[in-house]
């Protein structure tokens, strides 16, 4: 089989992190999420933690050379030669032009670009309501995805709890950098013929299974 890069877009809060986490395991390609990587690296103190932070206390892009860097040392592990999930990568067109070269290091290109659609008022809501899990990273809604016992995971029986990024202001801030420097991609990727547009206001059972779809078409 083709190997698979497919590119989660989609605004903070639209589900790319739900639905990877899902698809991982069906599709048994890595997740690369890059706020993951640097939450990992803040919670370790490592160098690069501490700056990403910087960025992230604000709601604002970790610039692009830390990022493209993080990102190319991810992508050529072992791993990722049969594909990858990027979630939350690129999120920005000079990121979309490096993944496009660093790919074709490797002989390959993105396969496909779902779309998770969702509207800037819902993404704000469901950002508000965030719990993520502290062990496995699962994450759960206080309304819409609720745990079966408040404040833990029903997977592993570890602690919830609220991102530090998970601030109201930074929340807003997060949306308003999504649409001026990460929504452009959407055309980008649309001019390569790329895009799959998915409606990301469904159930998480419905996003999920038009996903498949597009990535089980996708060449
Ligand atoms: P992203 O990774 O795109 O920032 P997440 O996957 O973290 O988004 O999802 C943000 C929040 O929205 C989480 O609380 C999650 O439980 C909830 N969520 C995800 N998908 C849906 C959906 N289809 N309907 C309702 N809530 C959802
Ligand atoms: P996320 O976990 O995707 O919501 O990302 C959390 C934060 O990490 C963002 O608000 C940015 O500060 C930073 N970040 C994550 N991915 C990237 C990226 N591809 N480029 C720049 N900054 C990023």
């Amino acid at each position: 089989m083709d190997p698979k890069f497919v590119v989660l877009m989609g605004g903070p809060g639209a589900g790319k992190g739900t639905q990877a986490k899902r698809l991982q395991v069906e599709l048994q390609l890595p997740q690369i999420s890059t706020g993951d990587i640097f939450r990992e690296n803040l919670k370790n103190e490592t160098e690069l933690g501490k700056l990403a932070k910087t960025y992230m206390d604000k709601g604002e892009l970790v610039p692009d050379e830390v990022t493209v860097a993080m990102v190319r040392d991810r992508i050529s592990r072992p791993d990722c030669a049969n594909g990858v999930l990027f979630d939350g990568f690129p999120r920005t067109i000079a990121q979309a032009d490096a993944l496009g070269a660093l790919l074709a290091e490797f002989g390959a290109q993105v396969t496909v670009v779902p779309y998770i659609h969702v509207a800037g008022d819902v993404l704000l809501q469901r950002l508000a309501g965030r719990w993520t899990c502290t062990q496995c990273g699962h994450m759960y809604h206080i309304l819409f995805n609720p745990p079966q016992t408040p404040g833990v995971c029903d997977l592993d029986g570890a602690r919830l709890y609220q991102r530090e990024d998970d601030t109201e202001e930074t929340q807003r801030r997060r949306i308003d950098v999504y649409f001026a420097q990460t929504a452009p991609l959407i055309d980008y990727y649309r001019q390569k013929g790329l895009l799959a547009e998915i409606d990301g206001e469904q159930s998480i059972d419905a996003v999920y299974e038009a996903l498949k779809q597009a990535i089980d078409q996708a060449a």
